[in-house]
């Protein structure tokens, strides 16, 4: 499945795709996407308009106009995992050994959604990014933690990890237009908030 939500590397304003090799998959998908509604495997004498509701389904289609932005966001792609990797260089560089990122193993090809750092004050750091100009974003907040998981269960769930994790996390400006000169204002300024 893949997001094309606005954040997302290849972005239609709102939507998504989904994948399959599987034909069963495949026409269950085209039917939930249109009301649950086919011209296949009709029974009995009707007319050529004629159509059943073989399925409960909702309204999930992209429009055109969403598919158009859509197929040049797609070639644009290429050029723009080329950007975030030397975006992640520039952070990498300026952070190696001060901050932690993560890494992957060589010869993995990281897409760079986002660019996380992990830091013992992140609250403050956010605060301090933000009155600086910088929206720094947190992905994500476990979904255990959340008023609907808590209630159907979830508030027992024992993920420290995840919880830890989530403490420390803060995600920097991560985007193929960003440019060097806004990049190293974000560099200096987390510096500055970490050696305060
Ligand atoms: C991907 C993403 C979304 C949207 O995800 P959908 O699966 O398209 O609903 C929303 N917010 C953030 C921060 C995201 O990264």
């Amino acid at each position: 499945m893949f997001s094309f939500h606005p954040v997302k590397h290849i972005a239609c304003g709102e939507g998504g795709m989904v994948t399959t090799n599987s034909k069963k998959i495949y026409e269950k998908l085209m039917l939930l996407r249109t009301h649950g509604i086919s011209k296949k495997n009709i029974k009995g004498d009707h007319g050529a308009w004629y159509y059943e509701m073989q399925n409960l389904g909702f309204n999930y289609r992209l429009t055109d106009i969403q598919a158009t932005l859509g197929i040049t966001q797609l070639a644009k792609n290429p050029n723009g995992i080329i950007r975030r990797n030397e975006i992640a260089e520039n952070y990498k560089r300026a952070f190696e050994g001060l901050v932690k990122y993560q890494s992957l193993p060589e010869g993995i090809l990281n897409a760079y959604h986002l660019f996380v750092i992990e830091v013992d004050n992140r609250k403050g750091l956010y605060n301090h990014l933000r009155s600086r100009g910088i929206y720094a974003q947190i992905h994500y907040i476990p979904v255990h933690t959340l008023q609907y998981y808590k209630e159907i269960g979830y508030h027992a769930a024992d993920l420290s990890n995840a919880e830890n994790y989530y403490n420390r996390c803060i995600s920097l400006p991560m985007f193929p237009s960003l440019t060097e000169e806004e990049q190293n204002y974000t560099i200096n300024e987390v510096k500055y908030y970490l050696n305060k």
